[in-house]
């Protein structure tokens, strides 16, 4: 074993890490990238490589957001080999849990574009605020869209972390008075090209920045623009966002055998039913928050009782809420308002955006319905009709 090996396990042994935890952890990575068993070591070696050599410079900026990926990402239960993959990042500034405050803390992100131009990574969290002139969000006693403008177009890639720096969030959602919206919409409006990987749902889950660091930085992949060519069109990584939630969730037994919740509280629940007649987006919602989990890979959504609300998926607010009823009313609060015009859905519709992930995600929903005589409904399914009914619970 190589002096650096040695350091780097002693090191991990100091946290009480064992050899085994880190191979372990190894091959949940490669298999998170979809790679076979065989890459295990590859993987444990590239990681090794990455911690012996000079730290890679990162930035985490924030937009309008509740700090809820910077707490997922930080807050691990137990200084587990995930957090000791994000240590191998210098993460030189982080409005949240930075140490550095005012002048310095400013300076310390103007040496690192400075310094490592193209060579950074800048992950992104929380919503671009566009509103009232930029002004919606001022950072460092400017409009924080001049701080992205000044580090962005810097950066080797965009990690993109949490629903609102995908696509704006619950600070987009209508009436969206400060102008919220994604990270990778603003750059295009700036003609910014550094490239940007999209992570959502809200919180963003730990594993899988770890699985990205992992990817395009120690494995090679953005210095050979391959990870580019592995995201979907949405930018979100394949590997991770490629299969639905119902795909690998435990209840879908229930919900081939026709057994659903219909009611909290009730036997159904206690039984651990199928949540789709309670609103469940699984089947339409494309993560793997089954296989990763959340916290130490204590529980998720569904397994804690809670129907997924989809908030992997884009313009997931609007989309989905309210989130416990079975058919979507989409821009419900614009559309009373308006009578029966939504303006940031037609507008979303007229780009494309909602089409295509309307499309992508299978819901059958018409485009027509949601801004015609009242509030729209996914279409139902065959298998929807079939097992709906009550009756067909056994
Ligand atoms: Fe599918 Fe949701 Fe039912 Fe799981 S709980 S089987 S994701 S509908």
């Amino acid at each position: 074993m190589a002096h650096e090996d040695r350091a780097f396990y002693d090191q991990l042994a100091d946290r009480g890490v064992t050899r085994r935890d880190f191979l372990k952890f190894c091959g949940s990575v490669a298999a998170m990238l979809g790679l076979s068993e065989a890459m295990v070591p590859t993987v444990a070696s590239a990681v090794e490589a990455a911690a012996a050599s000079t730290l890679t410079p990162a930035v985490w900026l924030d937009g309008g957001l509740c700090t809820g990926c910077t707490e997922s990402t930080a807050q691990g239960t137990t200084p587990d080999v995930a957090q000791i993959v994000l240590d191998i990042l210098s993460m030189n500034y982080m409005e949240t849990i930075m140490y550095a405050t005012g002048d310095s803390a400013e300076a310390a992100l103007k040496d690192t574009v400075e310094k490592f131009k193209g060579k950074f990574i800048m992950v992104y969290e929380g919503a671009v605020m566009t509103g009232f002139d930029g002004n919606a969000l001022r950072v460092a006693g400017k409009p924080g869209l001049d701080q992205i403008r000044e580090v962005a177009p810097n950066a080797a890639a965009i990690i993109a972390v949490g629903s609102c720096a995908v696509d704006g969030g619950w600070v987009k959602a209508n009436p969206n008075p400060a102008g919220g919206m994604g990270i990778q919409e603003f750059l295009k409006q700036e003609k910014i090209e550094t490239p940007v990987i999209n992570l959502p749902t809200c919180p963003v889950n730990p594993e899988w920045i770890v699985a990205m660091v992992v990817d395009v930085l120690f494995l090679g992949k953005l210095a050979s623009g391959q990870i580019l060519k592995e995201l979907d069109e949405f930018n979100r990584p394949k590997v991770i966002f490629g299969q639905t939630i119902h795909d690998n969730c435990p209840r879908r037994g229930h919900f081939e055998n026709g057994e659903f919740v219909y009611e909290f509280g009730s036997p159904e629940e206690a039984k651990g039913y199928c949540l789709y007649a309670v609103g469940c987006k699984g089947p339409q919602t494309y993560t793997n928050c089954p296989i990763v989990r959340w916290n130490d890979k204590a529980s998720w959504c569904v397994e804690s009782g809670s129907p997924c609300i989809g908030c992997g998926d884009f313009n997931w607010v609007d989309q989905n809420a309210p989130f416990l009823n079975r058919f979507r009313q989409i821009g419900i609060g614009d559309y009373k308002q308006t009578g029966g015009y939504v303006p940031g859905n037609v507008a979303a519709l007229a780009g494309g955006v909602v089409a295509g992930a309307l499309v992508v995600h299978g819901l059958g929903m018409k485009a027509a319905g949601r801004i015609g005589e009242g509030p729209a409904t996914e279409d139902m399914k065959d298998y929807d009709r079939k097992r709906m009914k009550k009756g067909g619970d056994k």
